[in-house]
């Protein structure tokens, strides 16, 4: 018997990191945190993969937190959910990181209705049914809503990534203040983001 398994331990060692600081969703909707004025941004920044969470109350976006009575106040809605989508707007990174907007994806219970019908949205919906129905019902009974913001950007050149700023204050003035919390392969950081001190700085 002269066979002698191999462990890889460096291997095993690597992909467990990416897992924890990636898959770990406890860390990315860690809060349940809900104050009008404050939002919350968590990062998880692995190898090249930027990944941003946005949470605030609907209140700070779109000045209410019950479904929309009139049509005013559901165009309210739909922009705010446009804006939002715009990721590059919302994370301005620096250039020179080379990162592509993968995924932002906006989810909010004000307007049940989803107005476009595609495919991944479906699954999205069936996955989360369940879940979701729990979250609605959570909420109405508190008489609160929030908004929850899922970015992903991939940089193919990721040492450039040195920090972001955002442009939630400008687009939503409700907003006072943004805790941010980053995890990332220098540990964690975090700190308060204003409208007059709005760059996250990354360490590498
Ligand atoms: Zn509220």
């Amino acid at each position: 018997m002269g066979t002698v398994m191999k462990l890889k331990p460096l291997v095993v060692a690597t992909t467990l990191t990416s897992f924890t600081l990636l898959g770990t969703s406890s860390f990315l909707y860690a809060s349940d945190a809900h104050e009008h004025g404050i939002a919350e941004l968590n990062v998880a920044f692995e190898a090249k993969q930027l990944e941003i969470m946005f949470l605030s109350p609907a209140a700070n976006l779109v000045g209410f937190e019950h479904p929309p009575e009139t049509e005013q106040q559901e165009k309210l809605i739909v922009d705010a959910v446009h804006a939002l989508k715009q990721g590059y707007d919302i994370i301005r990174l620096p250039k020179e990181a080379v990162c592509l907007l993968k995924e932002a994806d906006v989810e909010q219970s004000l307007l049940e209705s989803h107005s476009s019908g595609h495919e991944e949205e479906h699954e999205h919906e069936k996955e989360h049914e369940h879940e979701e129905e729990h979250e609605h019902e959570k909420e109405h009974e508190s008489g609160h809503s929030d908004f929850t913001v899922h970015y992903q950007f991939v940089c193919s050149k990721p040492e450039m990534l040195t920090g972001f700023t955002t442009g939630l204050f400008e687009q939503f003035p409700m907003i006072e203040s943004i805790r941010y919390k980053m995890v990332s392969h220098e540990g964690q950081q975090g700190g308060e983001l204003l409208p007059s001190k709005g760059d996250v700085h990354i360490k590498q």
